[in-house]
């Protein structure tokens, strides 16, 4: 039944908005650098972020590793929470080099969950930017969740009240085939879904999930 209702959902939201695309990016550190750059901004800032970060040549493994924090800071400013960010991606960066020759293609032989162990070891690297990374940068199929899941898995009451970041990912791993451009295509539909409709005040009319049972009788947010 939750596995039902859980397709009834994706195909709901694929029929109303369609491909989202995710996630942009030439290569598999840029899509990394931008799960640590996307953490608490909206994406238009992280693309600026990026912007700057590839024109002055420092999207690269090695630029980052060697640039300096003051000048790394100003590149990333856009993003917002740019001395922490800064932090977060000399923290990752140096991980890579210290593990992993700074090569993000010798991370491909390391198993899911010991890559995601290692992930959430670095300092600042949260399960949502380390299932980001596992998922949309190394192909992996886990499933991410974020503010918009909960709130979506909640309101259609596919989980209790108060479930963790562990519980909302089994759910949905669970109850699915594992399949990374199904995942992938997935969370950003339930973004999109949580941005448009789905918010802290819920947009219910109109919404693509309007005819799905549902509740807003929950003291959650
Ligand atoms: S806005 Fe309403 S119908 Fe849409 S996902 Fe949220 S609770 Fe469901």
């Amino acid at each position: 039944m939750t596995s039902e209702t859980l397709y009834e959902i994706y195909q709901l939201l694929y029929d109303a908005f369609g491909s989202q695309h995710w996630w942009p990016g030439e290569t598999a550190f840029e899509i990394m650098t931008g799960a640590i750059l996307a953490q608490n901004t909206n994406w238009n800032n992280v693309e600026k972020a990026i912007a700057n970060l590839k024109s002055g040549g420092y999207m690269t493994p090695d630029a980052l590793h060697r640039i300096d924090n003051l000048q790394l800071a100003e590149l990333i400013r856009p993003a917002g929470y740019y001395n922490i960010k800064t932090k977060r991606l000399k923290n990752f960066v140096n991980w890579l080099f210290d593990n992993y020759s700074g090569e993000p293609a010798n991370l491909q032989n390391i198993y899911t969950d010991q890559l995601r162990e290692e992930l959430l070891g670095i300092k600042g690297i949260g399960r949502e930017t380390a299932d980001s990374i596992l998922l949309y940068a190394l192909g992996r199929p886990v499933f991410v969740v974020d503010a918009y899941t909960a709130r979506i898995a909640l309101r259609h009451e596919l989980i209790e009240p108060g479930a963790d970041y562990e519980q909302l990912r089994e759910l949905f791993e669970s109850n699915l085939t594992e399949d990374v451009a199904f995942f992938n295509e997935y969370h950003a539909l339930l973004v999109k879904a949580g941005k448009d409709f789905c918010r802290t005040k819920a947009r219910c009319s109109g919404c693509p999930l309007e005819e799905l049972p549902h509740t807003l009788d929950i003291e959650y947010f």
